[in-house]
């Protein structure tokens, strides 16, 4: 999982570059066919026959009909956001259907593809790899729980001999809690879950980085590992305050998690060349699959029939990035536990 970290890292980092893309404004929002249906839906409710009951307002913002509590600001808020979203799926929709009759490709709408919604979903199949990712991250930890704790021998105080145990234990909890907003932020985008996943993400490369430096440079003695530790987590912290309440900066976020997980892939990969360490391969592997991710998310290419973009691949090959982790930080553990019994005796 060392390894996987820093995979995890870049993939981590290429998410957040594809979200940087969303600020920027896109050829489809910039299509007059496409502006005028969203001005007309947003006055009529209606896209061709389709219309939206949550598009119902006066001229000055309040619900036309429904009981008392369509009054309360919270939920009108909610109803004018679905107003504007619905109307801008359906008019996406709709021009795109059009384009395609005249032979045009797939363009992006708001910094994004135009996906096919199912049961409101925006986009399925990043959320399903999503959700797919979080159940391996999970069966990955449990197995490394059941490990220590059941099947290798424990110290006279119960505790294990790998050294590392709390903090992959942290790095699972991190991780799932990336995959668990992957998941909800792929579902609806609104700035509350963006901020979720962004939060995240960081989070999850910031604590993967200093992981590696503690596992590769075996620090085991409490005042080295707060040494490397405390920097890095008040940076990530400052971080991630700076993005929720001061300023989203998406390409500031994106030059920090990319030159966050660069190092951890660096330095995995360096340590991968030169230990002994028995599962090294699987170290490679993740440097390598990470790199090719990396290529995946580089060539950008729009849904195939309105469900499989690039990113949502790079949910797929993520799958076994997570999986190959877990396989490594097991042996680690077996290895290092093996290896303290030995000196021991
Ligand atoms: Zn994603």
């Amino acid at each position: 999982m060392n390894q996987m970290a820093p995979c995890r890292l870049i993939l981590l980092i290429i998410v957040l570059s594809f979200l940087v893309s969303s600020l920027n404004a896109s050829e489809g929002d910039a299509d007059p066919i496409y502006k005028a249906c969203l001005e007309e839906c947003e006055k009529s409710g209606c896209v061709g026959e389709k219309c939206f009951q949550h598009c119902k307002f006066s001229s000055d913002g309040k619900p036309i009909d429904g009981p008392w509590y369509l009054q309360e600001p919270l939920y009108q808020k909610w109803k004018q956001w679905d107003c504007r979203t619905d109307c801008q799926y359906h008019c996406m929709i709709t021009r795109e259907e059009q384009r395609e009759k005249l032979g045009n490709k797939p363009i992006k709408y708001h910094g994004k593809w135009p996906f096919q919604r199912v049961y409101g979903i925006q986009e399925p199949v990043a959320v399903a790899f999503s959700a797919l990712s979080l159940a391996v991250q999970f069966h990955g930890w449990l197995s490394f729980f059941i490990l220590l704790n059941y099947k290798l021998p424990l110290r006279p105080d119960k505790k294990t001999y790998y050294e590392y145990t709390c903090l992959w234990h942290i790095y699972a909890i991190l991780a799932m809690n990336f995959w668990f907003w992957s998941a909800i932020f792929h579902s609806r985008d609104v700035e509350l879950t963006e901020k979720l996943d962004y939060s995240s993400a960081v989070a999850l490369v910031g604590y993967g980085l200093i992981l590696a430096i503690l596992r590769v440079f075996n620090l085991r003695d409490e005042a080295s590992r707060v040494m490397v530790a405390a920097p890095l987590v008040a940076f990530v912290t400052t971080h991630i305050l700076y993005l929720n309440f001061y300023k989203l900066d998406y390409g500031l976020n994106m030059k920090v998690c990319m030159a966050m997980g660069v190092a951890q892939l660096l330095i995995w990969g360096i340590w991968a060349g030169i230990t002994s360490h028995p599962s090294r391969w699987k170290v490679w592997l993740f440097v390598v699959w990470g790199s090719l991710v990396v290529f995946l998310e580089i060539y950008d290419f729009p849904p195939y029939k309105g469900f499989v973009d690039a990113h949502a691949l790079w949910h797929a090959v993520s799958i076994p990035l997570t999986y190959f982790c877990w396989s490594f930080v097991q042996d680690d553990a077996e290895f290092r536990t093996s290896t303290l019994l030995k000196k021991i005796k």
